[in-house]
């Protein structure tokens, strides 16, 4: 069975239609990219799938139609979001923000044990956790964004720009980190990047967006040896 499966789905704001009839679908425990230029429909993409913005057409989540379903149910059935900006409260410390992310379990023993696992994996929110979110480095942040959306255990994690506006090392820790989490708690990706080099360097599958509709899809090596997304996407 796969993961996610997306039949003709549309989406849009109000009158304007961004997404065109897009048929994709996600294997469990892969990594998925979508890539594209500005303005092509990826962040619309995402919002698609955890049914932040209206959409038409299909959305089946491990065999059950998930489509039309308020974002509450779709966090529970184990679809959790990292918005563009990130999206922590500012306000809250680290850990508040950790926590806070746990919110829709009861398992207190246990959500305490996933916050230990957090600081593990990202070794500079332990040495943070009473710091207030808004006062971390961009790259700390992210970390947070990633780690707070991971408190839900969810099944699927869907990134949005997660290197936007960060130096490359801090780049390659937390994708070094997204890698092991996924590998090692199997938690599957649909990631969106600007950069389609990093991208495809995690992703093992790419769809590529234009104007809104699908026009290539394949494994990343397959991508990545296509002259036309070289030339255009990846610059050689
Ligand atoms: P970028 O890389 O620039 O973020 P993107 O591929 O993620 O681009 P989207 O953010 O999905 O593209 O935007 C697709 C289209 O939808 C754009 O024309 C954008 O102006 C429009 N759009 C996005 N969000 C909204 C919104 N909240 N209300 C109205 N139009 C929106």
């Amino acid at each position: 069975m796969k993961l996610l499966d997306a039949d003709n789905l549309n989406a849009g704001y109000g009158p304007n239609q961004v997404l065109f009839d897009l048929t994709f679908n996600l294997e469990v425990g892969g990594i998925t990219t979508i890539l594209g230029a500005n303005g092509a429909g990826k962040t619309t993409t995402l919002r698609a799938v955890c049914q932040t913005v209206k959409t038409s057409g299909s959305l089946t989540f491990l065999g059950n139609r998930i489509d039309g379903r308020p974002t509450e149910e779709i966090v529970k059935v184990g679809i959790a979001h990292v918005p563009d900006g990130r999206g922590t409260f500012t306000q809250l410390t680290v850990e508040e923000n950790l926590r806070l992310g746990a919110y829709t379990r009861k398992d207190r023993n246990e959500v305490a044990a996933d916050i230990e696992q957090m600081y593990r994996r990202f070794p500079r929110l332990k040495e943070r956790y009473r710091q207030q979110a808004g006062t971390l480095s961009g790259g700390e942040q992210q970390m947070l964004a990633i780690s707070r959306a991971l408190m839900l255990r969810p099944r699927l994690l869907l990134l949005d720009e997660p290197s936007f506006g960060l130096a490359p090392l801090i780049v390659r820790e937390i994708f070094d980190i997204m890698r092991q989490i996924n590998q090692e708690d199997k938690v599957s990706m649909l990631l969106v990047e600007q950069n389609a080099t990093l991208a495809l360097s995690l992703a093992n599958h790419a769809y590529l967006l234009e104007t809104g509709k699908i026009v290539l899809s394949g494994s990343s090596a397959d991508i990545k040896a296509d002259e036309s997304i070289r030339r255009i996407y990846l610059g050689y």
